[in-house]
């Protein structure tokens, strides 16, 4: 692991050992493709899902990603939409970046409902031990939203089916926050 101070980071070093052996995996939020790239590079074999609503994201995804296309349905569309394209319950790891595109505009962005919503959809696609993890940015107003309404949803889960944790920064303001939730056996 590189660094503790960068969820990106501590996120990746903790879904290698899931993705390495993966099967089918989700970016619901492919964005400039650097998850799905992580995805593509780290699991042998497994078909990856990236989804964006902006076909601007899927270009850069299908860009940074060329080489392992085959590998990758680039979906333009909405995650809440995902049993659309999904409908096995057997999905290794669901990843959510949530928030807006760096250099686009910033009014489109993920939003807690729909995010909720989603995840409520893909706790179920999950197999056994099957992985969701979510980068929320509580530094940005609708970012806290996300956050507040994650924590909350999370705190709800049916202990004896998921496990659900977290991990912040505790003495950065503002640190972005990544949630784990487990599929338990
Ligand atoms: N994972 C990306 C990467 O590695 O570059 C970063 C993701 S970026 C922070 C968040 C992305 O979520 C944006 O590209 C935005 O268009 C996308 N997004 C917002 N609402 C969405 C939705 N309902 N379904 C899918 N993608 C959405």
């Amino acid at each position: 692991m590189q660094t503790l101070s960068n969820a990106i980071q501590v996120n990746h070093c903790l879904l290698k050992e899931v993705v390495k052996d993966a099967k089918l995996l989700v970016d619901a939020t492919c964005g400039n493709g650097l998850d799905t790239l992580f995805l593509a590079r780290n699991a042998q074999g497994a078909h990856i899902y990236a989804f964006d609503i902006q076909q601007k994201a899927i270009d850069n995804t299908k860009e940074i990603t060329k080489e392992y296309v085959k590998n990758i349905s680039y979906i333009c569309d909405s995650h809440i939409n995902i049993k659309k394209y999904v409908r096995d319950k057997s999905i290794d790891a669901v990843l959510f970046n949530l928030g807006y595109l760096p250099e686009a505009a910033h009014e489109i962005t993920t939003h807690a409902d729909t995010v909720i919503k989603t995840v409520d959809i893909v706790k179920d696609l999950l197999k056994t031990n099957g992985i969701i993890s979510i980068v929320a940015y509580p530094g940005h107003d609708e970012g806290y939203n996300e956050y507040l309404s994650l924590l909350k949803y999370t705190k709800m889960m049916d202990k004896h089916i998921f496990t659900a944790c977290w991990y912040r920064l505790h003495n950065h303001i503002n640190a972005p926050a990544l949630c784990w939730i487990e599929k338990q056996g």
